[in-house]
């Protein structure tokens, strides 16, 4: 599984700043052993990929934080993925990843292609979490919103690597997930939430995300300011970012 560089295309975007805020902490991956065997060797599996690190040298190289705050895949006794303050660290579950794999990558073509889109939302989204507390960003949005749209960003910036992330999401309003309260029975991404997030990833590409209409998920009165909408989106988070970013 590859885990695409995120950030590659943010330094074009965000250069015209060059004025980081103090800061002396590191985003720092970690695998922690897992007890049960399953969980274990794909610890191991993902260790020894270091699926995290596409994702965590690009936040070293362009967003430094004010503390050390941990991204990591762990046994969790349940199936969620979170963002944990006091720690502070963002959290993928092995649980939840063997949810998604059972889930997605047991017959359908592109499963795999899905399961990459839905790992990095999800983490994509815990770290929009990280990013709001750590930095202090004045979000307009509310909390949940906020880290979709920084999500959406993220996908904007890796240009095509990250397409599948749509489909990550449909996918997982399909499983009825909710990450950050596994077993509450309700799903994250459904009604207004899911139709928001699914503009802003629609208005990344319209060309490339047309299925999102024509499957049902996006009314096409609405998907026709997507595109702007996620501009201007994009823009509201530059410029929240702008005096946080190292170029
Ligand atoms: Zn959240």
């Amino acid at each position: 599984m590859r885990i695409p560089n995120l950030l590659a295309g943010a330094l074009a975007a965000l250069a015209f700043s060059s004025a980081p805020a103090a800061a002396q902490g590191r985003w720092l991956v970690a695998y922690p052993q897992a007890q049960d065997p399953v969980f274990a060797s794909m610890q191991q599996m993902f260790a020894q990929q270091d699926v995290l690190a596409n994702i965590v040298d690009p936040l070293n190289q362009y967003f430094p934080v004010s503390r050390d705050v941990t991204v990591e895949l762990a046994e969790c006794g349940r199936a969620g993925a979170f963002y944990d303050r006091t720690r502070p660290a963002v959290q993928l579950c092995y649980e939840l990843l063997m949810e998604l794999a059972e889930s997605l990558m047991s017959g359908e073509e592109d499963g795999d292609q899905v399961f990459v889109g839905a790992f990095a939302l999800i983490l994509l989204h815990q770290v929009g979490h990280a990013f709001v507390d750590l930095m202090q960003l004045p979000v307009s949005a509310p909390p949940e919103e906020a880290a979709d749209q920084l999500a959406a960003v993220m996908v904007g910036f890796a240009d095509e690597d990250l397409q599948s992330a749509a489909e990550g999401a449909v996918a997982l309003s399909e499983m009825q997930v909710d990450w950050e309260n596994p077993g509450s029975g309700r799903t994250a991404l459904s009604g207004r939430r899911l139709e928001n997030l699914l503009c802003l990833l629609y208005g990344t590409s319209p060309d490339a995300h047309e299925w999102v209409v024509e499957e049902g998920h996006l009314p096409r009165a609405r998907a026709s300011r997507c595109e702007g909408r996620y501009q201007d989106v994009e823009a509201e988070w530059i410029e929240m970012l702008s005096e946080h970013v190292q170029s």
